[in-house]
């Protein structure tokens, strides 16, 4: 039978045609064909399937027997492929997050502010670590990037060049029958129904999506909240330029708030109101096609890729490709290919594990005004893959912009050429609190036969590094001083409390990857035992050697069964 399944992709949605079929006894759902933005009528859906049925053959398509069903009222929404590795909820996740100190609801005190989350203990940790690893990798390891960090507030003319004062804007709509908001598109009034239930619906007005406020005692002085961080880039391209000697081609980074006043915000971190970002503006020479930095080798490194076009028929399985062949498909420039493999491998090097990770190409409805190309990184969460790194090219539209507006000059003087060039931006972008998400996501184990849930962070992400237990309290005292030894060097937590089983549990709940127990024959022979938190072995370590072998353990430059003598 052929149904009519809507996908959400960056919160729009876009109908696609399937087909279901048996297939040895299991069924097998592909799609078949690809509506577009526009939800599909029961005429629409029986016109294509005429039209399939003419150029598919009827047993390949096997779409004989069309239900009354065709078009559901849309609660066949697109989810989570079932093999999917970490099952659990999005709801779940923040069910986990609140009670183990991640992430709490904002203000739940006085009932909380929708799209507003604050970070607790343990996930001021883990979003710092996460920031100073990207932070450290793209900005302080590299002789060609630099970084600010900019005003969340500036002056509204940056917002009108920008063209977020005209066009950051989505129609305010409410379903006529079940009273439920959205925002739509501007170019879908009149064509879109209400995903819930199929009502019209009544626009309200146009919403601008930045925040608004009020600057100094006069009321009138509007001022927005940034609702991204590139424009303060832009803003102080010129001053970065010439006051850091850097040269063409270069990157100015930034990690900070941002702010949208989201209509529904949902799926917890995932789309909120006030959230965080971490970008790089990489400037290029505008004639500059070739990139240095890309090595031969790269040529073999591999995406999972969704491509533009298959979208477009109506495919959603990706496939392995080969960043040479993207290349010479001219799907994108060598210095776009650079940056996205670069990222890909950011997030690998994370411990993201390779199959959950994959590239889509935004097709060409859906790519922003001032983009030519444009590629997601997505993950498979259990809500389906979304999105969590993007990877525009977004030319020389910003700096144009600005020097229009502005009437100062954008240009720079490049020695090489000898010519004063507007240059060209590559624009590597993404939310922290999504990699947050990803990274919680991916190291969620609920281990069965441990019976609590594992968090495999990668140790250099693990909010703290070693656990330090008494035995039993009458040791708490020595094992105070071991405590004391490591605190210095890694962020280490005391436990006195429960069973060392208990113990073990709960560290292994909030990702502690190495675990001390001080016992009555460490009193004797100077050494402690070490847990590892993933294959739960145990070694002897002398004190002595403590703090060197924890080194080598957290750099994973060694695996814990060749740090020291295993314990049967
Ligand atoms: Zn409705």
């Amino acid at each position: 039978m052929a149904y009519v399944v809507k996908k959400l992709i960056n919160g729009k949605p876009y109908y696609y045609l399937k087909a279901s079929k048996r297939v040895d006894g299991k069924v097998v759902s592909k799609n078949i064909a690809y509506f577009g933005k526009k939800k599909p009528t029961k005429r629409d859906v029986e016109d294509k399937l005429k039209q399939i049925k003419n150029v598919v053959p009827k047993k390949e398509a096997d779409v004989e027997h069309i239900t009354k069903d065709v078009v559901p009222k849309d609660n066949k929404l697109y989810k989570g492929l079932p093999d999917s590795k970490s099952m659990v909820e999005i709801s779940d996740m923040a069910v986990f997050c609140k009670k183990k100190g991640f992430v709490y609801p904002d203000s739940e005190i006085y009932g909380g502010m929708a799209g507003f989350f604050d970070y607790g203990p343990l996930g001021v940790e883990l979003k710092n670590n996460i920031k100073n690893d990207w932070w450290k990798r793209f900005v302080q390891s590299r002789a060609d990037v630099v970084g600010i960090d900019g005003a969340i507030i500036s002056h509204p003319k940056v917002w009108e060049a920008s063209g977020h004062v005209e066009n950051f804007n989505d129609v305010y709509v409410k379903c006529k029958n079940c009273k439920k908001p959205n925002k739509i598109d501007k170019t879908e009034v009149g064509k879109v129904k209400c995903p819930e239930c199929d009502g019209e619906y009544e626009v309200i007005g146009d919403i601008n999506l930045m925040f608004k406020t009020n600057v100094g005692p006069v009321e009138g002085n509007v001022a927005y909240l940034r609702p991204e961080t590139a424009q303060l880039i832009f803003t102080n391209f010129k001053a970065v330029a010439e006051t850091s000697r850097v040269k063409l081609p270069f990157g100015i980074a930034q990690i900070g708030k941002a702010f949208r006043n989201e209509i529904s915000p949902r799926d917890f971190l995932f789309r909120c109101r006030e959230f965080e970002q971490m970008e790089i503006e990489f400037f290029i020479h505008p004639e500059q096609t070739e990139c240095g930095l890309l090595k031969k080798k790269d040529n073999n490194f591999e995406f999972q890729l969704l491509t533009g076009k298959d979208q477009e028929e109506g495919k959603e399985e990706h496939a392995t490709i080969k960043l040479g062949d993207m290349l010479d498909k001219k799907m994108l420039g060598e210095w776009h290919a650079y940056w996205i493999k670069e990222n890909y491998q950011w997030f690998l090097d994370l411990g993201i594990d390779k199959k959950d990770l994959r590239l889509r190409e935004h097709m060409k409805d859906e790519l922003a005004h001032y983009s030519s190309a444009c590629f997601d990184i997505e993950y498979k969460y259990s809500f389906g893959w979304k999105e969590v790194h993007g990877n525009a090219n977004r030319g020389q539209f910003d700096l144009t912009k600005h020097q229009e507006t502005s009437k100062k000059s954008m240009e720079l003087f490049d020695e090489e050429s000898k010519q004063k060039v507007i240059p060209r931006v590559i624009e590597p972008s993404q939310g922290v609190d999504r990699a947050f998400l990803t990274v919680l996501f991916n190291a969620y184990y609920d281990d069965k036969e441990r019976g609590n849930v594992v968090l495999k962070l990668a140790p250099k992400l693990a909010p703290i590094k070693v656990g330090i237990f008494p035995l039993v309290n009458k040791l708490n005292k020595e094992a105070k001083e071991i405590f004391d030894l490591l605190k210095e060097d890694f962020v280490c937590q005391f436990d006195t409390s429960g069973s060392v089983g208990r113990r073990y549990a709960r560290a292994d709940e909030i990702g502690i990857p190495y675990c001390i127990t001080f016992d009555f024959d460490s009193l004797k022979d100077k050494a402690v035992t070490i847990r590892d938190r993933d294959t739960t072995k145990q070694i002897r370590v002398k004190i002595d050697e403590l703090k060197e072998v924890l080194g080598k353990l957290l750099n994973s430059e060694i695996k814990s069964e060749a740090a020291g003598k295993l314990i049967k």
